[in-house]
């Protein structure tokens, strides 16, 4: 069990930007968990602000040995190259789905066109800077106490993937079921901690499976995370409420 005075979670990139001076903010999101000599970066921001806001907060990221990455969205990826030059090791292991690399799009009911929301990079750019990708469904043990979780099974009936989703496949465009989401579940001494990346598969969904995994009842959610509508904005989603208040 992770005792929590030796546990520490540091925001790298999110879209809002507070405190110190000189951090950026973007549209994506990176965190980095310090556990006693271990040094976990889940995802990577959307471009520079992870590496950037480590070299101001006076993080050295050459510590990190394990990147998970919770899905294949570009602002969950596209800061894979200047992170992995920061990281500056002949080898770090990137943990993922394999569906992160598939072909990634978007596209909202008013958007004419579809848009690549996909990691931005070749896998042999990456491969070049030291990533070695460990690509499976199942949940990985990073330490006894983290896992990074896998697939997350969807049997909430409140929660859906966002309609505005999509893979490209042999030139057409098929609703993208995020298969690839996963977040990394933290035993520690007061709780089940959850990191999430974009919940794409329902956070009740996840918030059932963490426990199911792990055997652990007390669960802290620390972060924002985004409740997918199962229909169009505006949509009440009093399921999820609901579900959240009888946790
Ligand atoms: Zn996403």
């Amino acid at each position: 069990m992770l005792e929590s005075k030796n546990l520490e979670i540091i925001t790298l990139s999110e879209n809002t930007a507070g405190g110190r001076r000189g951090i950026l903010a973007e549209w994506g999101l990176s965190m980095l968990v310090k556990a006693g000599d271990r040094h976990i970066l889940l995802d990577t921001g959307g471009s520079v602000t992870a590496a950037h806001n480590a070299d101001v907060l006076g993080v050295d990221l050459h510590q990190v040995e394990t990147i998970v990455l919770s899905h294949g969205h570009y602002d969950h990826t596209g800061g894979l190259l200047s992170v992995l030059a920061g990281v500056r090791r002949e080898e770090v292991e990137i943990i993922g789905h394999p569906d992160i690399w598939r072909r990634k799009y978007s596209k909202t009911k008013k958007s004419r066109s579809f848009r690549y929301v996909g990691i931005p990079f070749s896998r042999d750019a990456l491969e070049s800077l030291g990533a070695r990708f460990t690509l499976t469904s199942d949940p990985t043990w990073i330490t006894e106490d983290i896992v990074a979780g896998g697939e997350e099974p969807t049997a909430t009936d409140f929660e859906k993937v966002a309609d505005t989703l999509y893979l490209k496949e042999g030139g057409q465009f098929i609703p993208d079921p995020l298969v690839d989401d996963q977040s990394i579940f933290l035993k520690t001494d007061l709780g089940l901690i959850l990191l999430l990346g974009c919940a794409h598969r329902g956070v009740i969904n996840i918030l059932n499976y963490a426990r199911e995994l792990t055997g652990m009842e007390q669960v802290y959610l620390p972060w924002c995370f985004t409740l997918h509508r199962p229909r169009g904005r505006g949509t009440p989603i009093p399921g999820i409420w609901r579900a959240l208040l009888l946790q």
